[in-house]
């Protein structure tokens, strides 16, 4: 493949022009605009591939093992400033500064739960905000992180559905949070970080390739070198998303956030269930199983007055039975208004004795971080 450096160079040039402001000095002094356009104009060399970037510094005239160097300092070491580059000669690292620029995250501010859980609000490069979530456990750290700044999605019981959808974070943005948590986890807790959950903000199958270009950075050994399996991608359901993370083989886990196998319930609860109801739903599953035999995790919540009732658990049963999985009930983490409230004891005991008499593995979990509004559902910027 050739290094396209000249096209990308003119593409971001004109679109930075059309968002451009004017301001009074520009109208003065014309070359300030080209200078500050210039300045905005700089690449962001994380969005280059390996490939990419050894043929960048062929067209340097230097060598392409080069490339492979900056990959690693990159993604591997996730560095955030080209000066920090020491295997580098200086004049390389100031032709780098002169050419592209490395966008970064900034963690910032730090909330730290009475239960160990840390709550982070990263500050993207354009200003945007979104929050990742370390959860501590005796063997286990594990990184809650964002996929996308607000959620196109309309679940009425989540904190983060309330914000509009801004944009999709870039695989790089999505690679930061978990560096930044696997630093806090040795920091804090003495390990590295051991698992990851695509449980913040957004859907992450609504960002997908960007989802997927970072799991391959923290997967591969060239990158962080995590296992995949130690990552689970939580969806609300996209079918056609599904379908195609079967077809493209992935190797993490896919858990479903499902909150009730009744079409009309889970419509009330969810709305895009309209557009994507559980008979699709239950196809791409079926079509996930077939390709992956990967077992299946569904995510539930059982609500008073919801989907607290016998018949709701032997829909969830039925629905169950096409393919492994299992059920994760998960603790309602109310936030505000009081429309939802937890189902008692004896709702959650009934879906656990009658998922467990159908050899259904259920498990229960607890919130993690609530006084810092850290847990599932809470994310939304209040920090
Ligand atoms: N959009 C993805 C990932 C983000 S939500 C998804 O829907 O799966 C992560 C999990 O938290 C989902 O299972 C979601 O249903 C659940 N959740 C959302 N709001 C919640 C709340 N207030 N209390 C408990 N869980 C919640």
């Amino acid at each position: 493949m050739k290094f396209n450096f000249n096209f990308e160079f003119n593409f971001n040039f004109n679109q930075t022009f059309s968002n451009y402001t004017l301001t009074l000095s520009h109208i003065v002094n014309p070359f300030i605009i080209f200078a500050s356009a210039m300045e905005t104009i700089k690449k962001d060399i994380r969005a280059l591939s390996k490939e990419q970037l050894r043929e960048f510094f062929v067209s340097q005239g230097d060598k392409d093992f080069r490339g492979n160097q900056v990959y690693e300092w990159l993604w591997n070491k996730g560095a955030h400033k080209f000066e920090d580059m020491t295997n580098i000669s200086k004049e390389t690292r100031q032709m780098l500064e002169d050419n592209f620029v490395i966008n970064h995250i900034e963690v910032d501010q730090m909330q730290r739960s009475n239960d160990g859980t840390i709550k982070n609000a990263v500050r993207l490069h354009d200003g945007l905000i979104v929050e990742s979530v370390l959860i501590p456990t005796k063997k286990r750290t594990t990184a809650c992180v964002s996929s996308q700044v607000g959620c196109s999605l309309d679940c009425k019981f989540c904190a983060t559905s309330r914000l509009k959808r801004m944009r999709n974070l870039n695989p790089d943005e999505i690679f930061d949070q978990v560096v930044a948590i696997d630093k806090q986890s040795r920091l804090y807790f003495n390990k590295p970080l051991t698992n990851i959950v695509f449980m913040g903000m957004g859907e992450p199958l609504m960002n997908y390739n960007n989802v997927l270009k970072a799991i391959d950075k923290i997967t591969s050994p060239e990158g962080l070198g995590m296992s995949p399996k130690r990552i689970v991608v939580s969806t609300s359901g996209v079918p056609k998303m599904i379908k195609k993370m079967a077809d493209d083989e992935v190797k993490f886990g896919l858990a479903v956030s499902l909150h009730s196998a009744i079409d009309e319930i889970r419509t009330s609860i969810m709305p895009f269930n309209a557009t994507f109801p559980l008979a699709d739903l239950r196809e791409a599953l079926e079509h996930w199983y077939a390709k992956t035999k990967n077992l299946i995790t569904y995510e539930y919540v059982v609500w008073d007055g919801i989907n607290d009732t016998k018949k709701d658990v032997e829909a969830l049963i039925e629905f169950c039975k096409f393919a492994p999985s299992k059920v994760n009930l998960i603790e309602y983490n109310p936030i505000d208004d009081g429309e939802f409230r937890q189902a008692d004891n004896a709702a959650i005991d009934m879906y656990i004795s009658m998922l467990e008499a159908n050899n259904i593995t259920v498990t229960v979990r607890r919130s993690r971080g609530k006084d810092i509004d850290a847990a599932c559902g809470q994310l939304a910027n209040k920090s």
